[in-house]
């Protein structure tokens, strides 16, 4: 490490992972809108509203009703709606154990160089990568509410600059640019996805629950929702393990890897 990486504090290491293929990071926004326009191309109608909830009788959704009061009758529902998936099931009466956890980033610049520098995550939970001329780091708070109000967090900022500047000693002198805060969709029960049909409502399958991870998921996930709305089961890749039903069951599909 320290040979490849010259600007990497290392004697308090013992072991470190590299990965030196099929890793790295994109523009997810630019990913978003590249599907988002394939779809239309294709013929997908969006509408711009906000979803209330779902009409249901019989053990099935009948419509997803919107909050102009308008009902869109469908076959299949889908809820994709990351951090809101849960208050939007609560006129079926059904639970997700799925919250909003807030995550911020700080984008910061610094006289220092770390060449060749990959997306390090520190044995402490900070991770930090290069973007252009500046870094981007985040690092998990010491107390993680559900659902608190989006606001950057900027006292934790000072935490990840005596974690940052430990690491690489040249990160000493840095300056905070700018920073943002999201969500992530937190799944409490395993950190996982939680995928497909909900055994109460067959025709409303799930795309929920990812904590964190969900960018990297959702080539996969999308088609693997597609075949089951056109084929009625996965064909290419079994996603059966994300089932809901392992709620139902108590079972847990533990991801320890969050950061
Ligand atoms: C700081 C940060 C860093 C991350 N880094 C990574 C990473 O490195 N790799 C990775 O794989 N993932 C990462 N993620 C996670 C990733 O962004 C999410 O897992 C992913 O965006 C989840 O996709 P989604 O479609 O389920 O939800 P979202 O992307 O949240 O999309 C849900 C959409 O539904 C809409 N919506 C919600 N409620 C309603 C309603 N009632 N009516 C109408 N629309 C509604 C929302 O406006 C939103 O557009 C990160 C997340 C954060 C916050």
């Amino acid at each position: 490490m320290q040979q490849r990486f010259p600007w990497l504090q290392v004697d308090d290491l013992a072991l470190a992972s590299l990965g030196l293929d099929g890793e790295g990071w994109f523009d997810g926004y630019g990913l978003l809108m590249a599907f988002k326009n394939k779809a239309r191309s294709l013929g997908v109608h969006y509408v711009k509203a906000q979803a209330t909830g779902f009409a249901h009788s019989h053990g099935r959704v009948d419509a997803v009703t919107l909050d102009d009061g308008t009902q869109l009758p469908c076959d299949w529902a889908v809820n994709a709606a990351g951090a809101w998936a849960r208050p939007l099931l609560a006129g079926t009466g059904l639970d997700l154990p799925v919250y909003g956890r807030k995550r911020c980033v700080y984008a910061f610049s610094s006289p220092a160089k770390t060449p060749d520098c990959p997306l390090v995550v520190d044995p402490s939970g900070l991770w930090f990568r290069s973007e252009g001329d500046i870094w981007i780091c985040g690092l998990p708070p010491p107390q993680d509410d559900n659902d608190p109000p989006l606001e950057v967090d900027y006292n934790l900022f000072d935490q990840a600059w005596l974690t940052l500047a430990h690491r690489v000693p040249g990160f000493e002198a840095l300056r905070l640019q700018r920073a943002w805060a999201g969500y992530y969709e937190y799944n409490t029960h395993d950190q996982n996805a939680l995928l497909g049909p909900h055994p109460a409502l067959p025709n409303l399958l799930l795309a929920n629950g990812f904590s964190g991870h969900g960018l990297q998921q959702a080539p996969a996930v999308g088609r693997g929702l597609a075949e089951w709305l056109v084929d009625g089961a996965y064909t290419s890749l079994d996603l059966s393990p994300l089932s809901v039903q392992r709620l139902v069951e108590g079972r847990a599909l533990l991801e320890k890897n969050v950061i």
